[in-house]
């Protein structure tokens, strides 16, 4: 007799599999027909639960985080019926000869996960007893995510299955799962001491019968792999398959497809947007998504992607349904967002895709226009950047995002096009953007200069030519009667239109593909740079603070500074040493030394010549910050990026070519800026100057005690270099009267000694 009054005893569901519940005890009355099929597994947290150690930069916790997908069979084994894994880590053609995949067949393809008691057969179906698999089976929960979480283990007598669902395509459960607090924590965290109460949403959905026809990965696609055995005849090797979505034709609409009509596919990328999203930024999230549909176009697909708000009125919606790619703000102190390819091992094909948004998303843009446009856009200055332009910046990140959800890796050759002329020429701009790619690391046009008039959204990156040419390179859909044919063909348009720039992609420690950069000459763009920095600190309205909101605001500013400072010289130090690809992509040319000479006066303006621009102490005192911390900061930072060039440079030099700049000129030009002022006993060395000198030193000494990672030419330059300036600090010291200056080079004198020793 059913308990009546029980609120779970539930009416039997039709759905994916049929369903019912009677208090605890919960049956699935499976299709005959499906046993065997691919199901697909995902755990969405729906609540995430009060800690007292909360971590506001932490990645994963939040709601709406989805994990998986978990790929599952069921599957009727000697009365029982058992839950498995198929194996997808290896590829063995269904037919061959070949002794080693006959061989490579004798292991099995399916792992056990669990077993199932069977209660009727009847009418083509099995129903089978899912209580005990649905409330405690680790892989229905955040067991396979507890490192991610920093979870213990799970108090199973609180576990409680809120509701059950079967629809047409899938079935739902919500749980309740309580985790004690984990024992231990890594070094420098405080573990917790409070459980964790989380409500999730699983879903375990039907994979087609068909699988995506594969496509090997190419550079420009994530990818994912399998294990072959018939490729090598020597050794097992393995093949890459391209992440990717799944856009197909009806036979009608391929028909107009390779007539050269634009058609829609079958099942369109839908990218639903969380409505808890803020206002706001609402419209920004919709046209990053929609702003792929004009890359799809070019692969001849209308309508391929769009965005849809999560419905609020449908019943029949739930945001932890796998068949719903989704995109969700999360309340956090990372300044983030991420973009993955969660996909089937069996081909490739994006599923269950989750895109997160972290709500300080917002400052760092704002650091990012203020630094790199502010002096061509004095609407930086503001406290609050006006709306049409966070807009620009928010679409800039989202629609990056929605580039590697889509399957595109970054290709930081995509910023390195153009000249700095061609970043001013607002028609120019608007015809092909900063560069070629949203997947580069480029934000905005620090080209301009003040004066420099372009329009919005020439001044910050979207979507390129490389783009759109890499969503044709993976999705377009090439004539043949094969999957062989048609690959052939996708190779030959390969050939013919990936020698062009635009549609460059670089993945390697060519110069050229830096991230955070921009242009075409890293000396001319980054001095213009710097020099927008240096008109800014000269502004007096850009730091204007009457209240304390917009002195943090401006802190931050003004520390962001000096970070893209130490970023841009960074980039440019990269050419001491550097190489290029050349133009066959087989060997490398490496950077000559008229241009490193130019990397050394800029190294010389703006590093080893301190920035007193930057350093300025009434700008600095204006802001409540201390002076002395920041430039010892500064170079700290700065200093090994100067010296871990030696290592380069060397190499570079032992390589035998013609032209280049040698280890021994970059030290001795080093030595000329830094330690110009012993060379006169007694002359006064800037406090900046000492910081300089202070941390170079340091950096030498570092060189020495990690011997065994350097060459010997490098070594006996450092050991040379250190003791000369012992040599040079002594003298110096030894003619100068008591004071700063003597008492600073007394002070270096020591760490010399020390490494003398
Ligand atoms: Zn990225």
């Amino acid at each position: 007799m059913l308990a009546v009054g029980y609120a779970w005893v539930l009416p039997a569901q039709e759905g994916l599999f049929g369903m019912e519940r009677k208090g605890e005890t919960i049956h699935w009355s499976i299709p005959d027909s499906l046993l065997g099929r691919d199901l697909m597994l995902t755990t969405t947290v729906l609540k995430a639960p009060a800690r007292t150690t909360p971590d506001y930069t932490k990645k994963y916790g939040h709601p709406g985080d989805l994990f998986g997908p978990i790929i599952l069979r069921f599957r009727k084994v000697d009365g029982e019926m058992w839950v498995t894994d198929p194996l997808y880590d290896r590829h063995l053609p269904a037919t061959s000869d070949d002794p080693i995949v006959n061989i490579a067949r004798l292991r099995g393809d399916e792992r056990l996960y669990d077993t199932l008691p069977i209660v009727s057969e009847s009418d083509g179906q099995t129903t089978i007893d899912v209580s005990r698999w649905l409330k405690s089976n680790q892989l229905l929960g955040l067991k396979p995510v507890a490192f991610e979480l920093e979870l213990g283990t799970e108090d199973a007598s609180r576990t409680q299955l809120k509701d059950v669902k079967a629809l047409p395509h899938c079935m739902l459960t919500r749980k309740r799962l309580t985790y004690r607090p984990l024992p231990f924590m890594t070094p420098g965290r405080k573990a917790s001491t409070s459980e964790s109460e989380w409500e999730v949403g699983i879903c375990l959905s039907l994979l087609p019968k068909h699988p995506m026809p594969v496509r090997p990965s190419g550079m420009p696609y994530f990818g994912i792999t399998q294990q072959e055995y018939q490729t090598n005849p020597l050794r097992a090797s393995s093949r890459s398959l391209m992440k990717r979505w799944r856009l197909e034709l009806t036979p009608e609409d391929s028909v107009r497809y390779f007539q050269g009509e634009l058609v829609e596919p079958i099942h369109p990328i839908v990218v639903y947007v969380d409505r808890h999203t803020p206002a706001r930024w609402l419209p920004c999230i919709m046209a990053s998504i929609d702003a792929w549909q004009e890359a799809f176009e070019q692969a001849g697909f209308k309508n391929a992607i769009r965005a849809v708000k999560e419905p609020t009125d449908d019943p029949n919606f739930y945001n932890y349904d796998n068949s719903h790619a989704y995109i969700s703000w999360k309340p956090s102190g990372q300044s983030n967002a991420y973009g993955p390819t969660p996909c089937l091992a069996s081909t490739g094909e994006v599923k269950a895709c989750h895109i997160g948004i972290f709500s300080s998303v917002p400052d760092l843009l704002q650091l990012w226009y203020f630094t790199q446009c502010g002096a061509a856009d004095p609407q930086a200055w503001d406290v609050e950047l006006p709306q049409s332009v966070m807009d620009e910046l928010m679409k800039l990140v989202f629609t990056h995002e929605i580039g590697h959800s889509l399957g595109l890796e970054h290709n930081f050759f995509g910023s390195s096009l153009h000249s700095l002329d061609e970043l001013r020429d607002n028609d120019f701009l608007s015809r092909h953007g900063m560069g070629s790619s949203i997947m580069d690391y480029m934000r905005c046009n620090y080209a301009l200069r003040p004066g420099d008039r372009t329009d919005l959204r020439n001044r910050i990156a979207r979507i390129g030519e490389y783009d759109r040419w890499a969503i044709e390179y993976g999705y377009r859909i090439f004539p043949g009667k094969t999957e062989e044919e048609q690959e052939r063909n996708r190779q030959a348009w390969l050939k013919q239109t990936a020698g062009e720039l635009q549609h460059r992609f670089l993945g390697s420690n060519d110069v050229r593909a830096q991230s955070e950069d921009l242009g075409d000459d890293h000396v001319a763009f980054n001095t213009q740079g710097v020099e927008n920095l240096k008109y800014l600190c000269s502004q007096p309205a850009a730091w204007d603070s009457p209240d304390i909101q917009s002195l943090h605001v401006r802190q931050r500013r003004y520390q962001y500074m000096i970070t893209i400072l130490t970023e841009w010289t960074k980039q440019v130090l990269m050419h001491l040493g550097g190489y290029t690809q050349d133009e066959a992509g087989k060997g490398i040319v490496w950077e000559k030394a008229d241009y490193n000479r130019k990397v050394i006066d800029y190294l010389q303006s703006y590093v080893l010549t301190p920035p007193e621009w930057l350093f300025d102490a009434q700008l600095v005192n204006r802001l409540e910050l201390d002076r002395t911390t920041l430039a010892r900061n500064f170079y700290d930072k700065m200093m090994p990026w100067v010296t871990d060039r030696f290592a380069d440079i060397s190499r570079a030099q032992c390589a035998g070519t013609e032209g280049l700049l040698t280890l021994e000129e970059y030290v001795s030009s080093l030595h000329a800026a830094l330690f110009s002022e012993w060379q006169q006993p007694a002359t006064p060395v800037s406090d900046l100057k000492f910081e300089a000198q202070r941390a170079y030193i340091d950096q030498l000494a570092n060189y020495l005690q990690r011997s065994s990672n350097h060459s010997s030419h490098v070594l006996a330059l450092v050991t040379a270099e250190c003791a000369r300036l012992l040599q040079e600090a002594e003298a110096y010291a030894g003619q100068t009267p008591p004071g700063k200056d003597r008492g600073q080079a007394l002070e270096l004198i020591e760490k010399l000694q020390a490494i003398a020793n």
